[in-house]
């Protein structure tokens, strides 16, 4: 699924000095290389502050504090996303009201977010995803918001540089953004490493005291925070990949159009019925100012659930990695479970989870590998015909 070794073979004498560099220094937490790193993020994302701390759990978990979300707290957030969206809201004695998602995008849509904040009564915040590398449609997201006077929070952990339906950078359009920097994330460091994307000056300096035990610089305590800081070796490697994450992105991008244009061939199309079944992400324009766009942080298939392991089995028979992200909606995860027992229907989350498969898509591919999954699935059906 990932190929970070030869991405490193390529940029290491950037990435090689950058960490000799704060050897060098000796300044490991904070300091110049976290804040060089924070306002070249905030630019790229097009907002005025970003918080640096230790992980995209921690953006999230420290989003929620910021926002005074506490003990009984209702917040919205989506039934099908990676597990930490909804862990920062239990982790803080709030209680998660799952929304389903947009059954063509995986990401949050609007109607499914105005069902659950009304299931959730006055919920405390509302936390939609970008999932996959897709934007999700904002606008009507952020109108809701405004409309029912709730906090934003938009987790683009895993959609860094994609646009959304009005050509903003994900992130920037709820109240805060938060990022992952994973190392297997489309922007990766070499370890642990998030960042809260804020629209107002306040809050960030609300996210600074949190993620440094809640204490200003004179030592006092307004309130407790959490030790999530950001290390100055993970900042001066992320700043060094900054500037290729341009190429990574329009790699993915063509290698997303390449499975498109094959598979297509075969006859996979984006409505049921097509290619026994197999559906391919829909095509979104890569124009980098244009309408939604799709960074392809995971190429998803949707497969009929009955075949759908049988194929991974035969991808990895024939040395191909795939995976599924997230064969278990947190609505149906055992510690999310509702105290009443009143688990909620939400179809377009569990026939994801039952059907969805990612196969490469990391920028290092080349086009014989992509020829060769071609292949193999092509294979795959013509067999189980
Ligand atoms: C990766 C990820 C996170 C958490 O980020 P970490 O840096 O791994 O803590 C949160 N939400 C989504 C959607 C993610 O993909």
């Amino acid at each position: 699924m990932l190929d970070l070794r030869t991405q490193y073979a390529r940029i290491s004498a950037d990435v090689d000095g950058a960490i000799a560099r704060v050897v060098a220094g000796q300044r490991f937490i904070g300091g110049a290389e976290v804040e060089a790193l924070e306002r070249s993020i905030a630019e790229r994302c097009d907002v005025p502050e970003a918080v640096a701390c230790g992980s995209g759990s921690d953006a999230l978990l420290l989003s929620l504090m910021a926002l005074g979300v506490g003990p009984g707290d209702r917040v919205v957030c989506p039934a099908f996303t990676f597990f930490s969206t909804a862990a920062a809201i239990t982790r803080l004695g709030a209680v998660p009201v799952f929304a389903d998602i947009d059954p063509e995008s995986f990401c949050s849509e609007v109607d499914a977010v105005r069902r659950a904040s009304e299931r959730a009564g006055a919920p405390a915040a509302i936390i939609v995803a970008h999932l996959f590398g897709r934007a999700a449609a904002m606008d009507p997201l952020v109108a809701l918001a405004a409309e029912l006077d709730v906090p934003l929070v938009e987790d683009a952990a895993q959609a860094i540089a994609a646009r959304d339906d009005s050509g903003n950078a994900v992130g920037g359009r709820g109240d805060l953004g938060c990022l992952s920097f994973y190392p297997t994330k489309n922007l990766g460091a070499y370890g642990d490493g998030g960042m809260v994307l804020a629209a107002d000056t306040g809050m960030a300096a609300r996210l600074r005291l949190l993620r440094d035990h809640g204490g200003d610089a004179t030592g006092r305590h307004e309130e407790v925070g959490i030790n999530s800081r950001l290390d100055a070796v993970q900042a001066a490697v992320l700043a060094a990949k900054l500037p290729h994450l341009d190429a990574w992105t329009n790699a993915r991008q063509s290698h997303a159009a390449a499975y498109r244009d094959l598979l297509g061939e075969l006859g996979a199309g984006v409505g049921a019925g097509s290619f026994d079944g197999l559906v391919l992400p829909v095509r979104l324009p890569a124009a980098p100012r244009g309408p939604a766009s799709h960074v392809f942080h995971h190429y998803v298939l949707r497969v009929p659930a009955d075949r759908r392991d049988a194929l991974r089995t035969h991808l990895a028979r024939a040395g191909i990695d795939s995976g599924v992200y997230y064969p278990v909606p947190l609505h149906r995860q055992p510690c999310f479970a509702s105290p009443d027992g009143d688990t909620p229907a939400l179809p377009a989350a569990e026939a994801a989870a039952r059907e969805v498969l990612s196969i490469p898509v990391h920028p290092e591919l080349s086009k014989d590998q992509i020829g060769i999954v071609v292949d193999e699935i092509r294979a795959f059906f013509e067999r189980t015909a």
